[in-house]
């Protein structure tokens, strides 16, 4: 639980690996957790480099336990996977991330979509549309500020299934965004079969942006690909400003990132907006 004071919603990751009694012991906190009110959203925002505006919110899910504090989702969200606990954990999120945007824009923020992970089983799931749907019209929220971002790697599984998903939830208007950028292996030409809203370049490849000339390699040719496929392009995980310089010499639009700011509580996630984003 490491509370580092304001602005650091930030989580645990212990250095050891865990006991398979302590793995078991997991799981079964993880049942309870929801029940438990044990799970928090934080939001970061998504920035224009050009403008300084914030374009969109990610929400990131906490675990809140009891004894070992902010459990990382990197941590639990494998374990709620293969327990198909992410069904209901998922919905939990996307309705959470989606009742607040539509509190932001009724209290007269300038709309701007919320972003929701999925994972590859969530995306897998057969009534995913519906759902989707479902939690739109019970929150109010209209699609288009709704993003959901799906990795590069769950996309690839089955392009067939991927291509007439994301066609039906284009339909229905909410953006895609595809995740960890570059980490996978796309076959490039599936790419432009996807009706695609925004890329998103890996951290790993925003690290060593400014020491290493073959990350700027790869930035550039990301940056490039996604700009001929009329996609907007966000690095994820800027830290410093060097990197920040390099990427908007790259005329990369958006970032992400500890540099402008680490995942928000709801609270201080409202006060940005409400000092950045007043209409
Ligand atoms: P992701 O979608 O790639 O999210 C970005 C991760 O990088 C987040 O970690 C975020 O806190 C962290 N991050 C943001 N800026 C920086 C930075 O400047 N430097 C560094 N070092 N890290 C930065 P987090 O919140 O621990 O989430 C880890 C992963 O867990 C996410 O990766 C996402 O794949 C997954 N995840 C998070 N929330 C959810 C959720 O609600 N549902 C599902 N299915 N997966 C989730
Ligand atoms: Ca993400
Ligand atoms: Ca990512
Ligand atoms: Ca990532």
């Amino acid at each position: 639980a490491k509370e580092k004071g304001r602005n650091t919603y930030e989580v645990y990751t212990p250095s050891f690996d865990l006991l398979s009694s302590e793995l078991l012991d997991l799981e079964n906190r993880l049942h309870r957790a929801l029940e438990l009110g044990e799970f928090m959203l934080t939001y970061q925002p998504k920035v224009n480099i050009k403008t300084g505006e914030i374009k969109g919110m990610e929400a990131l899910l906490r675990w809140n336990h009891p004894e070992l504090g902010l459990v990382s989702p990197a941590k639990f969200i494998p374990i709620a996977e293969e327990t198909g606990l992410i069904m209901p954990i998922g919905e939990w999120v996307l309705k959470t991330a989606c009742r607040q945007n539509q509190a932001w824009i009724e209290s007269g923020l300038s709309p701007m979509p919320v972003a929701v992970n999925l994972s590859v089983r969530q995306f897998q799931q057969p009534n995913l549309v519906k759902k989707i749907a479902q939690v739109l019209e019970e929150t109010g929220l209209e699609a288009r500020y709704l993003t959901l971002e799906i990795t590069e790697t769950a996309a690839m599984l089955d392009v067939d299934f991927t291509r007439k998903l994301l066609r039906e939830l284009e339909k229905m208007g909410v953006n895609i965004a595809l995740d960890d950028f570059g980490t996978g292996y796309s076959s490039l030409s599936y790419l432009k079969q996807f009706p695609l809203h925004t890329l998103k370049i890996d951290r790993s490849f925003v690290k060593d942006l400014t020491v290493e000339p073959a990350d700027i390699a790869i930035a550039r040719a990301v940056i490039a690909l996604g700009h001929g496929l009329h996609l907007n392009v966000v690095a994820e995980g800027v830290e410093t400003v060097e990197q920040l310089d390099c990427l908007r010499m790259l005329d990369c639009e958006e970032i992400q990132g500890y540099f402008f700011s680490h995942p928000l509580s709801p609270q201080e996630a409202t006060q940005l907006l409400q000092r950045m984003c007043l209409q």
